[in-house]
């Protein structure tokens, strides 16, 4: 089959690449003109493990294109997918304007019938306004072309976003046409082998469907965050808590870990759409707004937790920062806590050595040069000359490090755990003392 792909980011690159490796023709289109450039030499803009060979290998295969050239892009594919970015308006509402771009971009050149399947996360009623976007704009051409609007909402995972694609928990089809629905089934059929992953429902619903699953996400990380600052109170460990409720099948293991809040370019976006689609309706939906203020206050609960440990202020003071990215895996630092805090620290006069593995480059276009920061190259550098240790990513490499050597390295003998990864009397018996998240 024929595909176009709008926005060349995580998701777009990802659905194309992923599209072109089962064998279809995929055609890249982004405004980005370095972003096209750079990926047409086979050079890819972001890190998501296995994206690059996935990429080169349909590029050399013939399958998968790339283009900055609306037109060539709209002609090309029968699928004209939209994955472009649906970042936050000033109040909280999902931004639309890069997404009825593209609708227009197809509307100006479409000379036969096409499919446009979003899978940008946006807002109940999206459908509705692209279709009518696209039908002004064929109006003001003097055309009537057939075409369709289906929802088709990603749930990839950045750092796991190729599985994910390709063995996807469901495929959600939001669309009212039969006809459009088995072309879509029809695509998918190769991530639909082993069992029935596709669930076709109206379109409103499907868009809904999102939003509901990041910000329930969402919620139970805030749930466990906010426990997690309760069991500090009580005496309790959190971790134990974990275990016990995690175990009851009706609650699950996953995403109840506490830690420092969540942050990523969905989850806090998302949550705060919703509840912005919530108030249009006239609904205060009370339970989102809590989720928010939970995270929003659970991103700063580190620094208190410096701050409590200084009492004369950390003016002075040098921190090793391990982790900026805003989860292990991605170089993603959109909304990250590792933000607030290192912020929070140069703004209190403290200087931050950092280090990620992968989220240097995209600290750095953020940064610059700002005064107080220091990038590292090696995890070992960031702790040179340093008086604390703050872990902020919970990565593979930071799991298990020399604490006899770190007691002896840490001018203040002190870790601040953000995401719980040590044992609280592992860390101890080396003579440390450690902070972490509920515990
Ligand atoms: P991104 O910012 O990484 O990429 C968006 C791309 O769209 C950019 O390269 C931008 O240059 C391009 N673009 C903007 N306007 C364009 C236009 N008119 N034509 C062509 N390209 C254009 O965004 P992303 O993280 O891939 O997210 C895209 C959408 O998918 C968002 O709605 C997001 O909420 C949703 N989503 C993201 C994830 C994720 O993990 N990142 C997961 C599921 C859903």
């Amino acid at each position: 089959m024929k595909i176009t792909v709008f926005g060349s980011g995580y998701v777009g690159l990802v659905t194309g690449a992923c599209l072109a490796d089962v064998g279809n023709q995929v055609m890249c289109m982004d405004v980005d003109q370095s972003k096209i450039d750079k990926l047409k030499q086979g050079i890819i803009p972001i890190y998501e493990p296995g994206l690059e060979d996935m990429v080169k290998e349909n590029m050399a295969a013939g399958r998968l294109h790339f283009t900055t050239d609306v037109k060539e892009a709209v002609d090309f594919g029968l699928f004209q997918f939209v994955a472009v970015g649906t970042p936050p308006d000033e109040d909280g509402s999902a931004d639309l304007k890069y997404v009825l771009a593209v609708a227009k971009s197809i509307a100006e050149h479409m000379t036969d019938y096409k499919i446009i399947v979003d899978k940008s996360t946006v807002p109940v009623g999206t459908a509705d306004k692209v279709k009518q976007a696209v039908l002004d704009v064929l109006a003001t051409r003097g055309e009537t072309q057939e075409f369709d609007v289906v929802s088709n909402p990603e749930f990839l995972k950045e750092g796991s976003a190729l599985d994910d694609f390709m063995k996807p928990d469901r495929i959600i089809i939001g669309t009212d046409n039969p006809r459009t629905a088995e072309l879509l089934k029809a695509l998918y059929a190769p991530f639909n082998r082993s069992r029935e992953r596709v669930i076709t429902m109206d379109i409103r619903s499907a868009e809904l469907t999102k939003y509901a699953a990041n910000a329930m996400l969402a919620t139970k990380i805030s749930f466990m965050n906010e426990l997690a600052n309760l069991a500090e109170r009580l005496g309790a460990d959190i971790e134990n808590v974990r275990h016990g409720i995690g175990s009851d099948s009706r609650i699950g293991y996953s995403f109840i870990y506490p830690g420092c809040g969540y942050g990523g370019s969905c989850f806090p976006k998302d949550v705060k759409a919703l509840e912005r689609t919530a108030k249009e309706m006239g609904y205060h939906a009370e339970l989102l707004s809590a989720v928010e203020n939970v995270n929003d206050r659970q991103k700063h609960r580190l620094f208190e937790k410096i701050s409590a440990h200084y009492p004369d202020g950390v003016k002075g003071k040098t921190f090793a920062i391990w982790g900026l990215a805003f989860k292990p895996n991605t170089d993603d630092m959109r909304e990250a806590p590792s933000r607030v805090l290192l912020e929070a620290l140069i703004a209190a006069g403290a200087s931050v050595q950092v280090y990620d593995p992968e989220a240097m480059h995209e600290t750095q276009r953020i940064y610059g040069d700002k005064a107080g920061l220091m990038y590292c190259d090696m995890q070992a550098d960031a702790l040179q000359n340093a008086d604390a240790l703050i872990i902020v990513t919970e990565w593979k490499q930071f799991r298990s490090p020399d604490f006899e050597q770190l007691s002896r390295q840490l001018k203040d003998k002190v870790i601040f755990d953000g995401r719980n990864m040590y044992e609280p009397k592992f860390v101890k018996q080396a003579g440390l003392q450690y902070y972490a998240i509920g515990r």
